[in-house]
């Protein structure tokens, strides 16, 4: 096989060592002559996958005690709509960061459930996206929630900071689909974390919640039982047969991160590739990328070729150099490179090399 990079947004790449695994016990795992996919979800060795599992994302997210981990169907917008649905008995306005393509999704998915406004959207400051800080705007205190996204995928706006409510009482949630386990980060700053599994956990359809605790025993009577965390929390995440392969696979990426040092390592080593990528882009013109620098993402690398009439051609050239999937979002245009915790270093470099010898014969 040729030397693939893949640089697909999602679904993404997964470490190769856990893919090699996987299909080593696939028809036969723990030599119970059957794959894991084809097991109970209530027997005894898929409980201690799931276990571990939970284990070891609490173990790299340091998840503190009062905070549930929940392994749901419905991916990241399956999200947008169990938010409001668990928690919005107790208030009538949700609150929203607006910084890209997901995080407006998001907003537009809780008007069904609940009064939304919008503090802030992103915009450009001498043609470069930003986001406005919170001297710019506040969290009104009969907030139900406030909700933000910290890694546009499509926009490749990342977002480094965490808001807060004047009072600290207004829980923060966050959709982290697209930059979950990139890095450490302090689970106590928010009231609920959630992330489609599809960019930096594992396979499609699975989704993580970490919820405090406080947070549930919330939900609106009609809301749907899968969706519905106390349900969920009851039930160890098995109100209904949970995704079991997505749940192992998950499992076997917490354990490779575990492997490669943690977050601390992965937060490095995400800090160089995307280093390697933004150095190539700004270096002389021929690309570029309108993102103010306090929010180029870690995760997302967008660029666009300043002769889009070359878009086609670097397509193609790349492709046929074993650079994959980097066609940018069509709302956005140009390309965008997803180097998530994956994607080896060598890739981004191999990338970079890519673009600056395709200047070299087109610019
Ligand atoms: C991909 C993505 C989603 C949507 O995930 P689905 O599993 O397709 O619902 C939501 N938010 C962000 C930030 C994403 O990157």
């Amino acid at each position: 096989m040729q030397n693939i990079f893949n640089f697909s947004a999602g679904p993404a790449m997964l470490p190769q060592e856990v893919m090699q695994q996987a299909q080593e016990e696939l028809i036969n795992w723990q030599g119970l002559g059957t794959s894991v996919m084809e097991v109970s979800h209530r027997g005894k060795p898929f409980i201690e996958v799931a276990e571990q599992a939970e284990s070891d994302l609490r173990e790299l997210l340091q998840i503190p005690s009062n905070y549930t981990v929940l392994f749901m169907h419905g991916g990241g917008r399956g999200q947008f709509s169990a938010v409001p649905l668990n928690i919005s008995t107790s208030f009538d306005l949700s609150q929203h960061l607006v910084s890209g393509q997901w995080s407006i999704g998001a907003e537009q998915e809780a008007q069904k459930f609940c009064r939304t406004s919008i503090v802030a959207t992103s915009k450009k400051i001498d043609g470069k996206m930003y986001v406005p800080t919170q001297d710019e705007w506040s969290i009104a205190e009969e907030s139900g929630y406030f909700h933000y996204c910290t890694n546009e995928t499509v926009d490749g706006v990342e977002i480094n900071w965490v808001p807060k409510s004047a009072s600290g009482n207004v829980p923060i949630v966050a959709d982290m689909s697209s930059n979950i386990l990139s890095k450490p980060i302090n689970i106590e700053d928010f009231g609920i974390i959630y992330a489609g599994a599809q960019k930096n956990i594992g396979p499609s359809g699975l989704s993580v919640v970490i919820v405090r605790n406080d947070l549930i025993g919330k939900a609106r009577k009609d809301t749907p039982a899968i969706f519905n965390y106390q349900l969920q929390a009851n039930s160890g995440s098995m109100y209904n047969t949970p995704p079991t392969f997505s749940w192992y696979l998950a499992g076997l990426v917490f354990k490779w991160l575990k492997a490669q040092g943690g977050l601390e390592a992965m937060a490095q080593l995400n800090l160089r590739k995307s280093h390697i990528l933004y150095e190539q882009i700004d270096a002389t013109g021929f690309y570029k990328n309108n993102v103010h620098n306090d929010y180029r993402s870690k995760m997302n690398v967008t660029f666009q070729l300043r002769d889009e009439s070359l878009n086609d051609l670097f397509l193609e050239q790349a492709e046929s150099n074993g650079l994959v999937a980097l066609k940018g979002h069509r709302a956005v245009g140009g390309m965008r490179a997803s180097i998530y915790n994956a994607m080896p270093l060598a890739g981004a470099q191999a990338l970079a090399d890519f673009m600056q010898e395709f200047e070299r014969k087109n610019g």
